[in-house]
């Protein structure tokens, strides 16, 4: 078994760290990550300078560019045979519901998955600063998923899956429970505040989220009960229903 790891929280982050401790037993492991943090750049691809790998060690790079090139590098270039998964994260940090569209942790998964590669994200679903401190709790709940990932006869194709653990100790974690991904709200998300010479700038970032759904089979409602929350995803954003009642809503032209 070989794996593809990077981030978006850069090569230094511990939740780094935890993953590659979790996939060590399983297999051969390269690193392929960040020089510094890239989160909530998506799938961003550097394409107006040129992108300089370093080997900072056996198996190991590091990229001045985005989760995407990392992977894209690691897979045309960098690494001398094809992974059987790309994993990324930890991250330092929930992907629940719309996050997977800001999120460079599950955007390195979604170019593992668009270059062939079954891909699997892994997210605290903490704030940063508990993800400091609880991630290497998590490591064995993290190696259970890929042990039993890795054995199953196939993985399902053309789908990464989505998991963000619960920030309990993995003690007090109640199992793993498949969901969907719910829908957010988030509120004083942006920041007015003055720069050093009083002038108006803004910061994103921070205020609170709210969940607009609580549907049982939720990502963000297994994280409030305590379950590791497992989504598979798809690249396919068709909106299938909505294509099934055209006649409702559009008229040949
Ligand atoms: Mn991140």
């Amino acid at each position: 078994m070989r794996f593809l790891l990077s981030n978006d929280d850069g090569i230094l982050a511990r939740g780094l760290a935890a993953l590659e401790r979790a996939a060590a037993p399983l297999g051969d492991v390269y690193v392929v990550a960040p020089d510094r943090e890239q989160s909530a750049t998506s799938h961003s691809l550097t394409m107006h300078h040129p992108l300089r790998p370093v080997q900072i060690g056996d198996h190991r790079w590091q990229v001045d560019g985005t989760p995407t090139d990392c992977v894209m590098l690691a897979l045309e270039a960098l690494i001398p045979e094809r992974p059987n998964f790309v994993l990324s994260g930890v991250n330092h940090g929930p992907n629940m519901g719309e996050d997977v569209l800001y999120s460079g942790t599950v955007a390195a998964a979604m170019e593992g998955l668009a270059l062939g590669v079954p891909a699997i994200a892994f997210s605290f679903a903490g704030s940063v600063l508990r993800a400091d401190a609880m991630l290497d709790d998590h490591v064995g709940t993290i190696e259970r998923i890929l042990r039993h990932v890795t054995a199953l006869p196939a993985f399902p194709e053309h789908t990464l899956l989505n998991v963000n653990i619960p920030p309990i100790a993995a003690s007090q974690v109640q199992g793993f429970r498949l969901t969907r991904l719910g829908r957010r709200a988030y509120s004083d998300s942006l920041m007015r505040m003055k720069d050093p010479w009083g002038r108006q700038i803004f910061w994103i970032g921070g205020g609170s989220v709210d969940w607009k759904d609580s549907a049982p089979d939720s990502d963000f409602q297994a994280i409030s009960d305590g379950f590791v929350s497992i989504t598979p995803l798809h690249l396919d954003l068709t909106h299938r229903d909505i294509l099934d009642r055209a006649e409702q809503w559009w008229r040949p032209l």
